[in-house]
């Protein structure tokens, strides 16, 4: 697979998953104007000199698709970050940290015995992976943008207190995310889910659909997840508390640090 290499003037897609991260960044674009189409809003405008188009994402895969086709043919961007939030599976990944994708698989795609579990019909893998540099440029600017010496200077992230909601400091995670129609709230499941894919780091609704579409444009992408719970049985108590203080600000700063680093 080549993917096109991004560049300064091309137009970047972000995608939000969450109704309060999408505000959160419309907030700091100066210019933007609502276009609808296909049932979405999508607001084009600029960021930090950057010409942006943003939208929500909507929840699960079909969805998400739709939302990322719509970006690469009709606004045809050349990039697409996508922020979240996501369960946390693997060992360590704990509540507040953020996972970078390195690579996406639909945990609910199952042909077999016609094809492999996981495996995509068509593309022969069930495995897909953003260009490693640019995984490695995202990583590192949501690191930086997490450090505790940022999170100390206040500045974008004055807003969040982390210790009022018993977090620790974030930890940056680059690895595996699965996605499947299902939102995970039940210990079993997570077990489950681990045991046929050991190395899945978080667990979300979007992700390997976005990855699917812009690997058949060739086009970068970044999903990056907050987590906000563990997928386990407490998993639908955390949610809500957890986007408002911590999640949309973690989005809005990583955001902002990528349109300025290129
Ligand atoms: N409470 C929300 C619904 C959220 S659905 C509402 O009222 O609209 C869950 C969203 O968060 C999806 O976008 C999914 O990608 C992500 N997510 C967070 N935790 C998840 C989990 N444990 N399992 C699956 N998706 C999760």
């Amino acid at each position: 697979m080549t993917f096109k290499t991004g560049h300064q003037t091309g137009r970047i897609g972000i995608m939000a998953a969450m109704p309060e991260e999408l505000q959160a960044l419309l907030d700091v674009m100066p210019d933007e104007s609502v276009e609808r189409v296909a049932g979405r809003e999508f607001w084009v405008g600029h960021l930090h000199g950057r010409e942006v188009v943003a939208v929500l994402s909507r929840i699960g895969k079909v969805a998400a698709a739709t939302t990322t086709t719509m970006l690469l043919s009709h606004y045809g961007v050349d990039q697409i970050i996508f922020t979240g939030v996501a369960g946390g599976l693997g060992d360590g990944v704990r509540v507040g940290d953020v996972v970078v994708a390195d690579a996406l698989v639909q945990h609910d795609m199952d042909a077999s015995p016609l094809f492999p579990r996981f495996e995509l019909p068509g593309l022969g893998v069930s495995t897909l992976s953003p260009p490693a540099a640019f995984t490695t440029m995202v990583r590192d600017t949501v690191a930086q943008v997490l450090s505790p010496a940022a999170l100390a200077s206040g500045g974008a992230l004055a807003d969040v207190h982390l210790a009022s909601l018993n977090l620790g400091l974030p930890q940056v995670h680059q690895g595996l995310i699965i996605s499947g129609d299902q939102f995970i709230n039940a210990a079993q499941t997570c077990r489950e889910l681990t045991q046929a894919l050991p190395a899945a780091l978080a667990v979300e609704m979007e992700g390997a659909a976005v990855a699917q579409v812009c690997h058949d444009f060739g086009v970068p992408y970044a999903v990056i997840r907050t987590i906000s719970d563990r997928a386990d049985d407490d998993a639908h108590i955390d949610f809500p508390r957890f986007i408002h203080a911590v999640a949309r600000h973690y989005s809005l700063a990583i955001v902002e640090a990528l349109l300025q680093r290129g």
